[in-house]
C-alpha cells in the first residue's frame, strides 16, 4: 500500500497596515510558496464577516492587547511566522511573536527602529557613526535652541517615515521656521495617535555625503547583504525626497564592505536579529554614517526590481525566512536595475497623468506604475509622503538605469490643479 503523504500547510499572519503599498507583494509570494495568509489590518474589513479565520482587526498601537488576541486565535490555528510587511507593524509584530514563541526580533529592538531619538542613543553608545542629535519637546522654545545650535542642521520627527518632515536648516531663521512646520506635522490627528514620540523633534548634525540604502536579512543575528543601493541624486535638502535607487552600488567594494560592516554594527546595537533590514547610510571621506536602521524591507513597490536566484521575489524569500523553510538563493539576480520614486512637485488635485506610452519606450524602461488616481489630493514633502508612483528599469550598467529613469521621467506631465 503506498504511504499517503500529509503535507503540512503553514500559516503565515501578515500585518497589513491599511496605507502600505506591500500587501500585493506578501500576498502573492505566500501564494506562491502554497502557505496560507491570515491577513490582519487596524481597520475592519468588510469581507470580514465572511472570512472570520482569515482576516483580522489588530490595534496595531496595542501591541499587547494585538499579541493576546493573536494567541487566542493561534490555539485554534496554528501560526507559523508573523511578518510585518511595513514599518509601522514590526513593534506589534515582535510582541505577537514573542507570545506565540516564533524566533524575531525583540520587541525593544523594534522599538528602537521606531523612534529615532533611542535608535542613535543605541548607536553612539556602542559607537557605531551616526550624527549627534538632542531632542526638543515641542513645547520648547525654538528660539533658544536655535542659537545654540551648530549649522547646517536637520530638523525631524521621532516617529514618521519617508522623510515626511524632515528638514535640512543652515541658520537660526530656518531653524524655527522648520520647528513651526514640524509641530503642524505632528499635531494632525493620526500623528498625535501615536504617542508621546510624536511630541518630540530631534536637531541632528548634517551629514554630507553619497547616500545608499542597504537592503538585508539577518538570519539569528547575523547580517547578510541582499543588495546595496545607491541614490544618486544629490540629497542636500532642504526636504529629501527619495527619487532614486540603483543597483549594484557604484562605489568601491572596499567601501561597500564598509557599508555592511557598519549596518551590521547598528543591527547588534539595536539588538536585532531575525528578518529584513532596511538601512539608509551616507558615505563620506569619514566613512559610512548611519542614519537609519528599520526592521522592515524596502517600501513602496520598490522591491519589485529585485529577483533573487532562480526568479525568487524579496517577499518570498522573508516568507521563505521566517517559517524556516530553505532559501534557494541570497544572490540577486547581477543585472543593473533601479526604481524611481516619483515625487509630488506640488500640492493640488492630479488631473491628468501624459506622456506614459512615450516612457515606457525609453530603452530600459521595464514597468510604469502610476499608484495615484486622477481626482485624488496630492501634498508634496515635508508634509507628504506618498509618491505618485514608481518607473522600473533594468539595463546594461548602473548608469544606463539611471539615465533611463530620468529619461522616463522628464517624458511624464502630471496635472495637478492647484486647490485653494
Ligand atoms: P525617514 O524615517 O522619514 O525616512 P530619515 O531620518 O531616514 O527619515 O531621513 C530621511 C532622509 O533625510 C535621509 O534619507 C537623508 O537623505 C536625509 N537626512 C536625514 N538625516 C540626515 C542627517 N543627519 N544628515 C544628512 N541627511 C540626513
Ligand atoms: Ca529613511
Amino acid at each position: 500500500m503506498p504511504v499517503q503523504m500529509t503535507s503540512i500547510t503553514r500559516r503565515v499572519l501578515l500585518l497589513l497596515p491599511t496605507t502600505t503599498y506591500r500587501a500585493e507583494a506578501f500576498v502573492s509570494a505566500a501564494r506562491e510558496l502554497g502557505v496560507e495568509v491570515v491577513a490582519a489590518s487596524d481597520r475592519p474589513s468588510t469581507l470580514q464577516a465572511e472570512l472570520p479565520e482569515h482576516l483580522l482587526t489588530l490595534d496595531f498601537l496595542k501591541p499587547d492587547v494585538a499579541a493576546r488576541e493573536v494567541q487566542e486565535l493561534a490555539r485554534r490555528r496554528p501560526i507559523d511566522a508573523v511578518v510585518p510587511v511595513d514599518d509601522l507593524t514590526t513593534v506589534v509584530a515582535a510582541a505577537i511573536a514573542e507570545a506565540l514563541g516564533l524566533p524575531a526580533n525583540p520587541v525593544q529592538s523594534a522599538m528602537a527602529t521606531r523612534n529615532k531619538a533611542i535608535m542613535r542613543q543605541l548607536l553612539a553608545r556602542t559607537g557605531v557613526p551616526s550624527p549627534r542629535c538632542t531632542a526638543l519637546s515641542i513645547e520648547d522654545d525654538p528660539g533658544t535652541h536655535a542659537r545654540q545650535a551648530s549649522y547646517p542642521c536637520v530638523l525631524k520627527p521621532l516617529i514618521l517615515s519617508a522623510s515626511r518632515g524632515v528638514i535640512r536648516v543652515d541658520d537660526p531663521g530656518e531653524f524655527v521656521s522648520a520647528f513651526h512646520r514640524i509641530v503642524t506635522i505632528l499635531k494632525s490627528p493620526e500623528v498625535e495617535a501615536l504617542g508621546d514620540p510624536a511630541r518630540q523633534i530631534l536637531v541632528e548634525e548634517f551629514v554630507p555625503g553619497w547616500e545608499v540604502a542597504l537592503e538585508g536579512l539577518l538570519i539569528r543575528g547575523d547580517l547578510r547583504v541582499l543588495t546595496l543601493f545607491d541614490k544618486p541624486d544629490p540629497l542636500d535638502g532642504p526636504f529629501f525626497e527619495e527619487t532614486l535607487y540603483v543597483t549594484p552600488s557604484r562605489l568601491p567594494a572596499h567601501v561597500q564592505a564598509a557599508i555592511a560592516d557598519c549596518t551590521a554594527q547598528a543591527a547588534r546595537a539595536l539588538g536585532l536579529r531575525e528578518g529584513p533590514v532596511h538601512a539608509e547610510l551616507r558615505v563620506n571621506d569619514r566613512g559610512p554614517w548611519v542614519i537609519e536602521i528599520a526592521a522592515r524591507s524596502i517600501g513602496g513597490l520598490c522591491s519589485r526590481i529585485l529577483s533573487f536566484g532562480t526568479g525568487m521575489s524579496l517577499e518570498e524569500l522573508i516568507l521563505r525566512h521566517a517559517l524556516g523553510m530553505t532559501i534557494p538563493s541570497l544572490e540577486r539576480d547581477p543585472e543593473p536595475a533601479g526604481v524611481m520614486m516619483l515625487p509630488i512637485p506640488r500640492r493640488g488635485i492630479l488631473t491628468e497623468v501624459r506622456g506614459k506610452e512615450a516612457a515606457l519606450v525609453v530603452p530600459g524602461i521595464t514597468e510604469i506604475a502610476i499608484t495615484t488616481h486622477t481626482g485624488q489630493e496630492v501634498v508634496p514633502l515635508p508634509e507628504g509622503w506618498r509618491y505618485l508612483g514608481f518607473v522600473f528599469a533594468r539595463a546594461g550598467s548602473p548608469a544606463e538605469v539611471e539615465a533611463a529613469l530620468r529619461e522616463a521621467h522628464r517624458r511624464l506631465e502630471f496635472e495637478i490643479v492647484e486647490t485653494s
